[in-house]
């Protein structure tokens, strides 16, 4: 068996969080993410229980906002607002897919930029074009996306070695595979882009060192697309008859990768701990721009001599 189970790294995460969060209160801030959720799609709603689940876990404040699945853009501009106008809290996540009845783009442009915890925002996807590393020795990350983020720490803190590896990502929605593609770039990975308009996807992912899957088709990947030996990375996450299941079919192919992700148990814990990651930052950089994106935590003063 090769599965890469996330369990570990999701408790080392924890306490990181747990210690920043704490941190900040004793500076007299409560750190708090607000999540709003368009109610009907069911992945989004799994996604939007397991960061309450989690807040509630860690004791980290959580706002969750949820609108029924026929609220108009207005709607969703006045509860974005709201969060968005509210110094009491510092970071705002959007659920997505929104609906299509709404103007998605409008919507997602409300994130105000020091709040978006998920990079949904035109000016935070710029963020990744010129991002050079992901994650500092102290455990802080950069605000990035949360899911390409979740992917990134995944691998370095398995000691996977990114640079010079041909890293293949099926997928390019503007929060994962485009971005994610961006973050193996810029760690040196040399990286091909796959999508539904692919001719031949297996050509492409059969040359993959590590392949990462964000295609959001059920056992899209199975071993005839793996070449032996390779990382395999399954973003995907759906709900079937037999319980949650993942882009790639894992059964197919865990004799024959070196590390598969499991789903549940793999990507989707880490992405869930990157938006409170993502979060922190935000209310370290609003508390003292000293904690901000930068190894030099506030340290208190030498005793006077
Ligand atoms: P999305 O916006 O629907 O994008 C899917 C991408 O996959 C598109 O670029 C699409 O190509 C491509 N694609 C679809 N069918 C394909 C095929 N047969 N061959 C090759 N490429 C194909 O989805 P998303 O938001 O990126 O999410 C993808 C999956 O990840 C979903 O299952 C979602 O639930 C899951 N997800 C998981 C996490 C996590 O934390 N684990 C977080 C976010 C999302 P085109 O661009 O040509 O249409």
């Amino acid at each position: 068996m090769a599965l890469l189970s996330t369990k570990l790294l999701a408790e080392t995460l924890d306490q990181c969080l747990v210690q920043r969060d704490r941190a900040l209160r004793d500076v007299g801030v409560v750190p708090t993410l607000a999540a709003v959720l368009v109610k009907g799609d069911e992945a989004s709603e799994v996604y939007f229980r397991s960061k309450r689940r989690l807040a509630k876990k860690l004791g980290i404040a959580f706002r969750g906002i949820t609108l029924p699945a026929d609220a108009t853009t207005s709607e969703l501009l006045r509860a974005l607002r709201r969060s968005a106008e509210d110094p009491s809290v510092h970071g705002v996540f959007l659920e997505m897919p929104l609906p299509s009845t709404v103007d998605a783009e409008r919507i997602r442009n409300a994130v105000p930029l020091e709040k978006d915890v998920d990079c949904v925002s035109d000016a935070a996807i710029g963020r990744v074009l010129t991002a050079s590393s992901t994650v500092f020795d102290n455990g802080h990350s950069s605000v990035l996306p949360a899911t390409p983020l979740a992917v990134m720490e995944l691998l370095r803190r398995s000691g996977i070695p990114i640079a010079g590896k041909h890293a293949v990502v099926v997928g390019r929605s503007f929060t994962v595979g485009r971005p994610l593609a961006l973050l193996l770039l810029a760690a040196d990975a040399t990286v091909t882009v796959c999508h539904s308009r692919t001719p031949d996807l297996s050509d492409h992912t059969r040359r993959a060192d590590i392949l990462c899957v964000a295609a959001g088709r059920p056992h899209l990947i199975g071993k005839d697309h793996v070449r032996k030996g390779a990382v395999l990375i399954d973003i995907g996450i759906h709900s079937s008859s037999a319980g949650l299941v993942g882009d790639i079919d894992t059964q197919a192919v865990v004799d024959h990768a070196a590390w598969v992700t499991p789903v549940p148990g793999g990507v989707g814990a880490l992405t869930t701990r990157m938006i409170f990651a993502n979060m922190l930052s935000a209310a370290e950089s609003s508390a003292d721009p000293r904690f901000a994106n930068s190894d030099s935590r506030p340290q208190k003063e030498p005793p006077s001599s």
